[in-house]
């Protein structure tokens, strides 16, 4: 069993470091990796395109692709500006039975848990190996797991499973809603507003194609998920930010908004954001018809699929043989899960923490579900060496 004074030490050194996702977070990688080779477990650092940030892989145990398990949590976390903290959010903080600091919950805490198993499983005669994958900008870009997955994809690593330690209160997850961030610029023409037709008014046909989108967020509500979990079942719909316009006299030459979706794990329906182009197609037509210059452009900031229920995978066939996790259910947050599905790797998501801490000031982690985690870890080294 990891030692509770290890890692109390480990997780008050990751909470430490700042990683919020914008900052480096090679200060945490370099201490992982010097920790690691103390056991003599060698990493393999990936670094981004600025070099001001990297991904750690390393593995433990025998020399072999096949089998065998990845460990994975990311090392970023999200920022504490405009959170009013009791605390130190960078210091690690117990009270009670609750650990403070900025990451303990999602998903440091998980992190230091492996860390603190990693002298017990570099002992043990592992017949599978344990890989340990941590990555960067999941709250953000999924950058890291962008960049880690086709060198594992290259090496042909086949893992039984990948499992990401994100806050499920260990819960197994085999499902979560996809998510799309979207900006869409409004071109207009501008001109005197007395005069409404010799101009484009881009705030008018921003708020056509905004109605648009409610009527198939409604229209989406129809469609429900099977999957427990999901809440709400459907596919929605946000538009959560518009500017444009000079003043109440002119008419608007531009008009911008920010909008998003949250889509089920579903392949049958047709997706939010092919409708939507459908109906913004029909509506740059008429624009274009009334002045060339005009027109309507939406690009994609950030788009993460869904994660797919594979029922009885033999990710989720191995968790819930170690452990007692009740009947997979879906999430309301995204992972990282989704990428390793696309690369054909059996994938759960399962941790200690509830969301309901993550993102939060006053972030913690119950000690209860650190323990639960542990022997959860125990249980997967010891069906590792005895299989
Ligand atoms: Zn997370």
């Amino acid at each position: 069993m990891p030692d509770t004074t290890t890692f109390n030490d480990l997780l008050r050194h990751l909470v430490g470091f700042d990683t919020t996702s914008h900052k480096s977070n090679l200060g945490l990688i370099h201490f992982v990796r010097d920790y690691l080779n103390q056991y003599g477990v060698p990493s393999t650092l990936i670094e981004n395109g600025n070099k001001d940030k990297a991904n750690l892989f390393a593995s433990i145990g025998p020399d072999t692709l096949t089998g065998g398990v990845v460990l994975s949590g990311h090392t970023d976390v999200v920022p504490v500006v405009d959170q009013i903290w009791s605390s130190d959010p960078f210091t690690l903080t117990r009270l009670g039975d609750k650990l403070f600091g900025r990451g303990t919950c999602d998903m440091k805490g998980f992190i230091a848990l492996v860390l603190a198993a990693v002298p017990e499983m570099a002992t043990a005669p592992l017949k599978y190996p344990i890989h340990i994958a941590l990555t960067h900008d999941e709250e953000t870009t999924f950058e890291g797991v962008a960049n880690l997955l086709p060198e594992l994809v290259a090496m042909r690593l086949s893992p039984q499973a990948v499992i990401i330690g994100e806050p499920t209160e260990m819960r197994l997850v085999n499902a979560h809603k996809g998510q799309g961030h979207l900006e869409t610029v409004v071109r207009g023409v501008e001109g005197h507003a007395s005069l409404p037709d010799r101009g484009v008014n881009a705030i008018g046909y921003a708020t056509r194609l905004i109605a648009g989108l409610a009527e198939i967020g409604e229209s989406a509500k129809q469609r429900t998920s099977a999957v427990p979990g999901l809440d709400p079942a459907f596919t929605t719909v946000n538009v959560g930010r518009i500017e444009g316009g000079a003043q109440f006299n002119i008419i608007p030459g531009r008009c911008r908004f920010e909008w998003e979706y949250r889509s089920i794990p579903d392949a049958t329906s047709r997706s939010i954001v092919d409708e939507f182009d459908e109906f913004s197609t029909m509506l740059a037509k008429e624009m274009a018809a009334r002045n060339e210059k005009a027109g309507i452009l939406t690009r994609a900031l950030l788009e993460v699929p869904a994660m797919t229920p594979q029922p009885d995978s033999p990710a989720e066939r191995l968790v819930t043989q170690l452990y007692d996790c009740g009947d997979p259910i879906g999430i309301a947050f995204g992972t990282e899960a989704p990428c390793y599905q696309q690369a054909e790797m059996p994938v759960v998501v399962f941790g200690p923490g509830s969301i309901e801490q993550a993102h939060q000031p006053d972030e913690f982690v119950r000690i209860e579900q650190l323990q639960r985690c542990t022997e959860f870890l125990r249980n997967l080294i010891q069906h590792l060496t005895h299989t």
